[in-house]
């Protein structure tokens, strides 16, 4: 089963992939994350993607075609992957079939999360990672259960995101908006699109997805 998470910043992608990973069995392909390790290892991806990021702004179209594709083949250890983040255009979404049609493979569900977004900005300022396993937490929803412990591999450190502030949210909601919404339509004509009410627990979530996937 291959399947597209879309969805604003702040919607739960990265969340609610790491639950479908270990539900099915998939493998998750974020490119937020691949872009974020460019950073920290200073490539010249990494590079010229910091400032970008820092922006809110979207990293150009043929950077992250070419990053994704040694990525997406058959088997990446699972039973399928999740497309968390990518596409984020139209050009990317194009270039992703081409990609799939190419290794035999299709999306089986493209998954949209909706939220308000109030919401996002609350979400996503309050939100850090384990720096060892990147595990997600948040400072109201979702707290390690021991203070400053990481619930999955006991490290201490935690890391916050250089754009997880109020004002480049602000610019991140208008990519989205601007460029990714337009791509909504594509996996519509195709009967492949299910929205999904993003608001509420973690749980209630994950549930409505698991329904959105069902029969796959
Ligand atoms: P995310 O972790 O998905 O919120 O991504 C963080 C940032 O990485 C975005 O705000 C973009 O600057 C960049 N980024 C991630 N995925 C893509 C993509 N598919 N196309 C362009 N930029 C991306």
């Amino acid at each position: 089963m291959n399947l597209i998470l879309l969805g604003p910043p702040g919607a739960g992608k990265g969340t609610q992939a790491e639950r479908l990973c270990d539900a099915f069995n998939l493998v998750q392909l974020s490119t937020g994350d691949m872009l974020r390790e460019e950073v920290k290892s200073g490539s010249e991806l990494g590079r010229t993607a910091k400032e970008i990021m820092e922006r809110g702004d979207l990293v150009p179209d043929d950077l992250m075609i070419a990053m994704i594709a040694g990525r997406i083949d058959t088997g990446n250890g699972g039973d399928g992957v999740i497309l968390d983040g990518f596409p984020r255009t139209t050009a990317q979404a194009e270039a992703l079939d081409a990609m799939l049609v190419e290794k035999g493979l299709k999306i089986d569900r493209v998954v949209q999360i909706t939220v308000d977004e109030d919401a996002v900005v609350e979400r996503i300022s309050g939100r850090f990672s384990c720096a060892e396993c990147g595990a997600g937490y948040h400072d109201s929803f979702k707290q390690p259960k021991q203070e400053g412990v990481c619930d999955n591999c006991g490290a201490t450190e935690f890391n916050r995101r250089a754009d997880d502030n109020a004002e480049t949210v602000r610019s991140r909601l208008e990519a989205y908006r601007e460029q990714t919404a337009p791509i909504l339509p594509y996996y519509e004509g195709r009967g492949s699109l299910q929205a999904v009410d993003g608001m509420g627990s973690i749980d209630d979530v994950f549930g409505r997805i698991k329904a959105a996937i069902k029969g796959v």
